[in-house]
């Protein structure tokens, strides 16, 4: 039997793929490859064993990864994430300044300039909260010590697309649930993810190269491909959502992708959980820094925690003055 977070690191040039190419039965074979994918968005041909079995230990096994009670699936925010976001935002007020995206960044022995597509900041520390392979395109001076632009370099963000298609009510419930995972291609996986008491939501999400080749298909052929294979299962009332949100993540210029950082098969800097020792005055976050649950939300907010507690250990101890 194979132990997964005991894997040995030789199998760091071993990949996903060439693996799953080995387990005998079509279907068997399949169904690993979609669950691989969906949990991971990596090109299974681009992502090694051992890279696998960490990240699986980093977000605490597999069981909790593949779970929904008790799993990393378990709960849901009513109203969406980006409702979190706006009303921290809304509390710190005109702190928080959204727009400006950051082009470079000039360390110096008082602190660091963070220069902007429209302006420029002055700060004694700042933290770097945006994955490496979409950090790349930030500049540095001096520049980058070789392990950190190794980072940046050999690790790459995952493909995913992501759909909800919003009914008057989730109509599937009276006759049971609406959980698939599909084998035909696209590859994917459906939930039930509306809140008690409210409208029907159906999320779908595609990974790795199938998520890619969703972007060649227009808008229309590609809901009808996604939702009309579940006709047999829930009915036709599937195929007449009230209205249809999609949305190709790795398109994203600055999400670069989904759900986490990668590491291309062979190298060793992106395997998880990946470093955040502070460079001078710039500090390292994002989800996949955390120890524990990077990938997740929860990993973004303990590295947050944990990067905002080093700035201000910094500033107590007068470093950089
Ligand atoms: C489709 C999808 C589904 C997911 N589902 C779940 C889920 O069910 N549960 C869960 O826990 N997690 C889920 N995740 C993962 C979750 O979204 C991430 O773990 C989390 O967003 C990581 O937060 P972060 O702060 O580390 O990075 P990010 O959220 O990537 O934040 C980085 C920020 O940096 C900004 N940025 C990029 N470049 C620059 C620049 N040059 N200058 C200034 N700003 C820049 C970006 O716009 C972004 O706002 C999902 C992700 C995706 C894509």
């Amino acid at each position: 039997m194979l132990s997964l977070t005991g894997t040995p690191e030789r199998w760091n040039d071993t990949t996903v793929d060439a693996c799953l190419r080995k387990v005998p039965g079509r279907v068997s074979r399949r169904l690993l490859e979609v669950i691989a994918s969906i949990s991971w968005t990596a090109d299974l041909d681009r992502y090694s064993v051992h890279a696998m079995a960490r990240m699986v230990r980093q977000q605490g096994g597999l069981r909790t990864i593949l779970s929904t009670r008790g799993g990393a699936q378990d709960s849901l925010l009513v109203e969406g994430v980006g409702t979190l976001t706006d009303r921290l935002a809304a509390e710190l007020g005109a702190r928080v300044r959204t727009g400006h995206r950051v082009t470079r960044l000039v360390r110096d022995e008082h602190g660091v300039t963070v220069h902007t597509d429209s302006g420029t900041f002055r700060a004694a520390r700042t933290i770097v909260t945006v994955p490496p392979p979409v950090a790349a395109r930030i500049e540095h001076h001096p520049p980058l010590p070789a392990d950190r632009a190794a980072l940046e370099r050999n690790t790459y963000m995952g493909s995913v697309y992501k759909a909800v298609a919003v009914f008057e009510r989730p109509f599937w419930r009276d006759r049971g649930r609406a959980e698939f995972l599909v084998l035909d291609s696209p590859g994917r996986a459906v939930f039930d993810t509306g809140s008690p008491g409210g409208p029907g939501h159906l999320c779908t999400l595609v990974a790795g190269p199938e998520a890619r080749a969703l972007d060649d298909l227009g808008a229309e052929e590609r809901r009808q491909a996604l939702l009309a294979p579940l006709v047999p299962h829930l009915g036709p009332g599937v195929l007449k959502p009230v209205s249809w949100h999609e949305k190709a993540w790795h398109l994203d210029e600055h999400a670069g992708g989904g759900y986490v950082v990668l590491p291309e098969p062979g190298t060793t800097e992106g395997i998880s959980p990946l470093p955040h020792t502070p460079l001078g005055p710039v500090h390292w976050a994002g989800t996949e820094t955390a120890d524990e649950h990077g990938g997740y939300l929860e990993g973004a907010i303990a590295s947050g925690v944990r990067a905002a507690r080093e700035v201000a250990d910094a500033l107590a101890a007068g470093v950089p003055r």
